[in-house]
């Protein structure tokens, strides 16, 4: 090569960077940093080189925030054309930099979570991010099974479904997003995200940080995106759109039934209202100490966690005794009584939750009936009958009504009943496999907890177990349409 070669190469160079910045505003190294950026050819050597251009268009720029529906759908559906062209180990990327994003400000996000919210633990805050970067799982999760045999060899294959139409809860801002955006966008689609309106601070601040890390990383905007101004309109908007192809909805009753009717494919994960049973043979000690232990992660937050319980009579006693050596406060019948009047209230002619409760401190909810508890009370308990309202309907805060049973099958079918058919979750703490085998048989429950507490376990993590649709804990298989790729008489090589 000639000196004069050389110079001309080292000219082209200059001219392709200063271009590069005239037309997005970045360097050609940080290839995603300006709308045009992803355009400009860049090195063979680079690990993005064979990356689709980014869509470029009005969206660009938003990260992800946006208060009209049609254009989030449209944003996220340029979004996804792009997603679906690229490799796995893109999405791969994509999906480290959502898990950095969050690991990079555990304080900052857990702090502006609960400030925002109100409910809940600080400390379980950042215990729930941790986890969910730790444990939900990623494109890792994806697999393709193969059929081989004398007709030929069928493959089948997880595709992505396109732009999910996504609704969360105010109990898991945070959490239920990245859970969310990490599987769904492992499984090559894009999210609108209507989330609850008591979180959108927090919802909106995490959606444009993903989005402009994601930016940053590959050169794309708008894979999470987030309506500024949620409201039920919108969550039907997004429930309707042609350019939305399927729904995750996690929540309530209410947000449950309005997705199992509509006509788009859903996977819901809804209420529960979990029950324990502990029957005689059970280690007492330890059952107290989990139950407790389930009960107030996150001040009783989670739509798994303990929420009443059922004890056979011979133990009965022994238990209301070990719940006060584990941070229980025991409040008397009427006591137990007050608090269910605090907890719900009469609205519309309906019984309902009073938001006021959710997810506060013992002392907070002692307080509100005019009682002062020690300092390092985790939760008020008390003995209540069956048809108590602590025991009916899902509470979220920091009592748990205690019920007398005269032996394990009455216990097994109040806890039935109690469980109103969700079929969300149940807890047993017994050493007797007969019985543990007939309250999996009869509660029919999508989790059913043994021995041990709701927010500890084996398995992948999710924060939206699909309930009535089916699917359990979600993964990124969840979001996934199965082809069959079917070659005939050939590609078999044995
Ligand atoms: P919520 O039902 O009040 O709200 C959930 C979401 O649905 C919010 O974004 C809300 O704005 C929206 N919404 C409510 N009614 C709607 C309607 N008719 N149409 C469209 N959108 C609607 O619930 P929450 O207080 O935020 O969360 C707690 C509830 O969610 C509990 O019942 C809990 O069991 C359940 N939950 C379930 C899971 C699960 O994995 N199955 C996980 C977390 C929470």
């Amino acid at each position: 090569m000639t000196t004069a070669q050389i110079s001309e190469d080292v000219i082209r160079d200059v001219v392709q960077e200063v271009l590069t910045q005239l037309r997005g505003g970045g360097s050609p190294a940080t290839p995603g940093a300006g709308p045009g950026a992803a355009a400009v050819p860049i090195g063979a050597s680079s690990p993005i080189a064979a990356r689709p251009a980014a869509p470029a268009g009005s969206h660009a720029g938003k990260w992800g925030i946006f208060n009209c529906v049609d254009e989030a759908a449209a944003a996220a559906k340029a979004a996804q054309t792009w997603l679906k062209q690229q490799t796995i180990a893109t999405r791969a990327e994509i999906v480290q930099t959502i898990r950095d994003v969050v690991r990079s400000r555990i304080e900052e996000l857990g702090k502006m979570e609960f400030e925002e919210t109100k409910i809940g633990r600080l400390d379980h805050k950042f215990d729930k991010l941790k986890l969910i970067i730790d444990a939900v799982s990623g494109t890792e999760f994806l697999r393709s099974e193969a059929y081989s045999g004398d007709a030929g060899l069928t493959v089948v294959e997880h595709a992505p479904f396109g732009v999910i139409g996504t609704i969360t809860p105010v109990t898991h801002v945070i959490p239920t997003m990245c859970c969310n955006a990490l599987q769904m966008i492992a499984a090559g689609n894009t999210l609108v995200i209507n989330p609850h309106p008591s979180g959108i601070r927090t919802a909106i601040y995490i959606t444009r940080l993903w989005n402009q890390a994601i930016h940053e990383k590959v050169g794309v905007d708008n894979l999470i995106c987030v309506m500024e101004k949620p409201t039920l309109e919108t969550a039907e908007a997004i429930f309707t759109h042609p350019d939305i192809a399927m729904l995750c909805v996690t929540g309530g009753a209410g947000v449950a039934n309005a997705a199992m009717a509509s006509r788009k494919k859903a996977v819901v994960a809804g209420p529960g209202n979990p029950p324990v049973v502990v029957d005689e043979t059970a280690d007492i000690d330890r059952a107290a100490q989990k139950i407790i232990q389930g009960a107030t992660y996150d001040n009783n937050l989670l739509c798994v966690a303990e929420k009443q319980v059922f004890a056979v009579a011979s133990i009965f006693d022994k238990l209301m005794n070990a719940m006060e050596r584990h941070g229980g406060y025991r409040l008397s019948t009427q006591q137990m009584d007050a608090v269910g009047a605090k907890c719900f209230i009469q609205q519309n002619g309906h019984l309902v939750l009073n938001r006021d409760v959710v997810g506060k401190d013992a002392q907070v909810l002692a307080g509100m009936i005019g009682l002062s508890v020690p300092r390092g009370t985790q939760i008020l308990y008390g003995e209540t009958d069956a048809n108590h309202v602590l025991v009916q309907h899902e509470q979220m805060t920091t009592v748990i009504p205690i019920v007398r049973c005269s032996d394990v099958d009455q216990a097994i079918e109040l806890a039935r009943q109690s469980e109103h058919g969700f079929g969300h979750t149940c807890i047993m703490h017994s050493m007797n496999v007969a019985n543990l085998t007939k309250m999996g048989r009869v509660m029919n429950t999508t989790l059913f907890f043994k021995n041990g507490a709701t927010n500890e376990g084996e398995g992948f993590v999710s924060y939206s177990i699909a309930t009535p649709t089916g699917e359990g804990p979600t993964s990124p298989l969840t979001f996934t349409r199965v082809r069959r790729c079917i070659m005939i008489g050939h590609l078999r090589i044995i």
